[in-house]
């Protein structure tokens, strides 16, 4: 891909801007020697202002998402988008959240901008594991495992039963929930049908991903020993 292309897709501005930035000599290599747009540069020796060239196309990331923003790009308020690099929400391909968190829900949320990716993961096909933790308003009852384990379970104004989901109980108020599906505000559902109330949720993990230590409103790159933890 033509260096002009390339940058311009990674969110530094139009065609144009970007071939006013060679003229200006603000891209350069490492050693600082100015690039010229019909150079042929591999990814990593191009500097922007010094500063290395965000990550090539094909970015997968997870987001530590902290309460009180969306997962959503048009809401007026605080959104996931604006915790990452403001360059990142104009790259093209565009940069999407891999399904949604609620404002109130915290925990591992992915972004990547490889569509192909992001169906695979949310594709209860696939049979990516999410699982939440919750604290509750009230005590467990006791019958919610056997029950969101039954695979016949039913949610309000829904068709289908959901799938089958593993229910531990941590403490009479906390539960860790594991689940294939990404249905609307699911979690919460589930638990109110059973007469209860979601007080706290976090997601801790996709898949085999964990968040480790990344702390609550940052993010990282995913390699691809990353993204293979996945499936
Ligand atoms: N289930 C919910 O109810 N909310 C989330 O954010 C995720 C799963």
């Amino acid at each position: 891909m033509k260096l002009v292309k390339l940058i311009a897709n990674l969110g530094y501005g139009s065609r144009k801007d970007v071939s006013s930035m060679f003229r200006e000599g603000r891209i350069t290599d490492p050693d600082g020697e100015v690039l010229y747009a019909d150079d042929k540069v591999a990814h990593e020796h191009i500097r922007v202002d010094d500063e290395p060239l965000d990550p090539p196309i094909g970015l997968t990331l997870m987001m530590n998402k902290p309460l009180g923003v969306t997962c959503s790009r048009k809401d007026a308020g605080r959104v996931v988008y604006d915790l990452l690099p403001l360059r990142y929400r104009m790259r093209d391909p565009v940069l999407s959240s891999v399904g949604r968190l609620d404002r109130e829900t915290s925990g591992l949320l992915l972004f990547t901008d490889d569509g192909a990716l992001l169906h695979r993961i949310i594709s209860p096909r696939a049979q990516v594991s999410k699982v939440y933790e919750a604290t509750l308003a009230q005590d467990l009852r006791g019958d919610e495992a056997a029950l969101f384990a039954s695979g016949s379970m039913m949610l309000e104004s829904e068709k289908e039963p959901l799938a089958p989901a593993q229910l531990q109980v941590l403490e009479p108020r906390r539960a860790r929930l594991t689940m294939i599906e990404g249905r609307y505000h699911q979690v919460r559902r589930m638990f109110a049908a059973v007469g209860n109330h979601v007080e706290t949720l976090h997601r801790v993990s996709v898949g085999g991903l964990t968040l480790g230590d990344l702390p609550l409103g940052e993010w990282r790159a995913l390699d691809a020993n990353d993204v293979a933890l996945l499936f």
